[in-house]
């Protein structure tokens, strides 16, 4: 029985988990054809010995082709441990191999597949990897990793749940602030301040995927709180003075209905008291559909604390245009969609419009969300919009970053 066979069978008798990786190294032939065979022979030796360092003691390293290595990880927790160990290699491959007096920068394509997760016996795993390193090269990718069938996504979810319940404890919440500037005087008003989550082995986790799981679970709370405290306090420390600017923290819809969320507030207001900053919070609308009046007087009495409301990712939900008489909000954030194409889309045009019309009429000032370019800035000036928070300006940037950034961009510092 082959190694791969007998790892696989042990594998499904001791429920563990193995990731096969078969990798290739890129233009091999051209290794040969220039520096000759001895030099391609070489070249396998020490790629052979890269990867030997890679492996723990469980794992297993083979030349299964001309060149072709498969390795073998046994006992693997998921697909991050697997791309833990490729991207190793990836890196260990940025220092060129040494030959004499020449040094050869030797590239790899690398395809990864679990078992049991995309494939149950052996030969399948190694046909569906065999594939995805397929795919892997036409595309140009440097790691490519199979997909999980749809229905089982969810264990994966289940990972990220159970290890965001640590995340808070380990310090690997992070906040980044982008910046938003007013189209009219060109200066910086404030900045959102948006999460990361960096994952100790799977990295940058993208709030949009982790924000719902966190939603579902319970664990928004202690997050978004922590985010509040940690924004008041972060910027309260900045020993430039700003501002004021505002800043913004994104707040989940069931939030603005909890009976201790006006204090929690008020409490973070009181212990960092910042004079740096004007606190806004970011709703979305669905948060106001299950019960708006409720939730009116709620923002109401958040705005006699000086806080500011934005409606988000504005024109994306359900808003009924009776709303707008009583709503007490500061601000409409229209959403990325409608700006992206708005120089080549004219439907787009006119929704940003009339989403700035209707603000104005309400006393509200807009931000136009997601401008990558300077046309669109110019068509947003064009359309009346007050204030645009986009790649073209600035990308989120983490705290010691966005205070140099304001420094060279010349904020409102005095
Ligand atoms: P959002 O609140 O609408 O935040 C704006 C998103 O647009 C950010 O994505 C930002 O990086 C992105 N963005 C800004 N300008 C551009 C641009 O010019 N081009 C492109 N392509 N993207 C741009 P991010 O940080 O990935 O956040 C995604 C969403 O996750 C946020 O959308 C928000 O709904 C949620 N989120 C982020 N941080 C938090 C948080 O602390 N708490 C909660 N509850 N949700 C959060
Ligand atoms: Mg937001
Ligand atoms: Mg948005």
């Amino acid at each position: 029985m082959s190694l791969l066979a007998r790892t696989v069978k042990e594998s499904t008798n001791f429920n563990t988990k193995i990731a096969l990786l078969l990798i290739d190294i890129n233009r091999f032939y051209r290794i040969n054809s220039v520096f000759g065979y001895d030099v391609g022979d070489e070249v396998l030796r020490k790629f052979a010995i890269l990867l030997a360092n890679v492996c723990r003691e469980q794992d297993h390293v083979a030349r299964i082709g001309d060149n072709t290595y498969a390795v073998i990880l046994n006992g693997v927790m998921n697909v991050g441990h697997a791309e833990l160990a490729a991207n190793k290699i990836l890196s260990l491959l940025q220092s060129p191999f040494e030959f004499q007096d020449r040094k050869i920068y030797v590239d790899c394509t690398i395809g990864i597949s679990l078992c049991p997760l995309h494939a149950s016996n052996y030969l399948f795993l190694m046909k569906e990897c065999e594939s995805i390193l397929h795919e892997a090269k036409e595309s140009n990718q440097r790691i490519a990793i199979s997909k999980v069938p749809e229905e089982d996504v969810i264990p994966d979810d289940f990972d990220i749940e159970l290890a965001l319940a640590d995340a808070l404890q380990n310090d690997e919440l992070l906040v980044f602030y982008q910046p938003k500037i007013a189209l009219d005087s060109g200066g910086v008003v404030g900045m959102e301040a948006l999460i990361r989550w960096k994952h100790s082995y799977k990295g940058m986790i993208p709030p949009g995927y982790f924000i719902p799981i966190a939603e579902r679970t319970g664990n928004i709370k202690p997050i978004t709180y922590w985010l509040l405290n940690s924004v008041l306090r972060q910027t309260a420390e900045w020993t430039d003075k700003w501002g004021p600017l505002s800043v913004s923290i994104n707040i989940p819809p069931d939030f603005i209905l909890m009976a201790d969320f006006k204090d929690s507030i008020t409490n973070a207001l009181n212990l960092w008291k910042n004079d740096n900053v004007n606190l806004t919070l970011e709703i979305v609308e669905r948060s106001l559909v299950v019960d708006p009046e409720r939730c009116f007087s709620a923002l109401e009495e958040l705005r006699a604390l000086g806080v500011s409301i934005s409606i988000d990712d504005f024109g994306t939900g359900y808003s009924s245009l009776s709303y707008f008489e009583n709503l007490p909000v500061d601000e409409l954030k229209i959403d990325r969609s409608f700006v992206s194409d708005l120089v080549t889309n004219s439907s787009s045009r006119n929704i940003v419009k009339l989403i700035i019309d209707l603000a104005h009429a309400f006393d509200m000032e807009v931000v136009a969300e997601g401008a990558e370019d300077a046309r669109t800035v110019e068509v947003l000036k064009g359309l009346g919009c007050d204030i645009v928070q986009g790649f073209y300006y600035a990308k989120p940037m983490p705290q010691d970053q966005i205070k140099k950034w304001l420094l060279e961009f010349g904020g409102n510092s005095d």
